[in-house]
């Protein structure tokens, strides 16, 4: 299990860094492995191993805050992140065949890496440079295309059936509005959530360790050694419980 040292490291170094990169900070806390290799892992495969991580530091469920597009309620949903778990490994080869609309496309499963190169074309627009950029080859007719000249319904059917074969990479569930009643789509982002609870938890755990370092003049190390239930303990002796 990773100790408070490595989440307050992680949570460190992610501080100043964009959400890929935090992302990947936390991937490494599941793979170890350099940057370099954590950014070529396909997207759905990163997610499925934070969602694995996720539990493992706080629990399945997860609670999470969403606003109705037709009559902007917000509301909160939860979600069990076991469901993303169950579906088992996919993406294997990284690379997905599809046949639309008369084209043949080869696309590999975008990474992380894909994620940096599109990120300042804005959201629509990374979605299909995103796409471009992860198709192989595409064929009509018998005649190979560049895949950034694709129209925009092959692009579509495509990014379908990438996402298909690549689940965790784009999590979502869809609820009724608890005002209006319209359905209401709430997208998992799991690095996004991941990295909110790891902020949340470091400063607590900084509160703490500031508390009983001054109080019994322990080192930082000192604390973050304790058990969490001896560190409730000397907390509340320190009337901070
Ligand atoms: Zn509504």
């Amino acid at each position: 299990m990773r100790s408070a040292t490595e989440l307050l490291a992680t949570w460190e170094s992610g501080l100043a860094a964009g959400a890929v990169h935090r992302a990947v900070l936390l991937h490494a806390l599941v793979r170890g492995g350099t940057t370099g290799e954590l950014l070529d892992v396909p997207v759905g495969r990163r997610d499925r191993d934070l969602f694995a991580l996720r539990r493992a530091l706080f629990g399945e469920r997860l609670t999470g805050r969403v606003t109705c597009p037709h009559c902007e309620t917000e509301q909160e949903f939860d979600f069990d992140v076991t469901a993303v778990l169950r579906g088992g490994e996919d993406g294997g080869s990284g690379e997905v065949a599809v046949d639309v609309r008369g084209w043949s496309v080869r696309l590999r499963l975008p990474t992380s890496a894909d994620l940096l190169a599109v990120a300042s074309a804005g959201p629509e627009g990374a979605k299909r440079a995103l796409l471009a950029r992860c198709v192989v080859s595409a064929r009509r007719r018998g005649v190979d295309v560049p895949g950034d000249r694709l129209p925009p319904e092959v692009l579509a059917g495509v990014a379908r059936s990438a996402a298909d074969a690549d689940p965790a990479s784009d999590v979502c569930l869809t609820m009724p509005c608890v005002e209006c009643g319209r359905p209401t789509r709430a997208v998992v982002d799991i690095p996004s959530f991941l990295w909110a609870e790891l902020d949340a938890w470091a400063r607590r755990t900084l509160l703490d360790v500031h508390l009983l370092a001054s109080s019994y003049g322990w080192s930082e190390p000192d604390v973050l050694a304790l058990s969490p239930t001896r560190r409730r303990h000397y907390l509340e002796l320190v009337g901070h419980g």
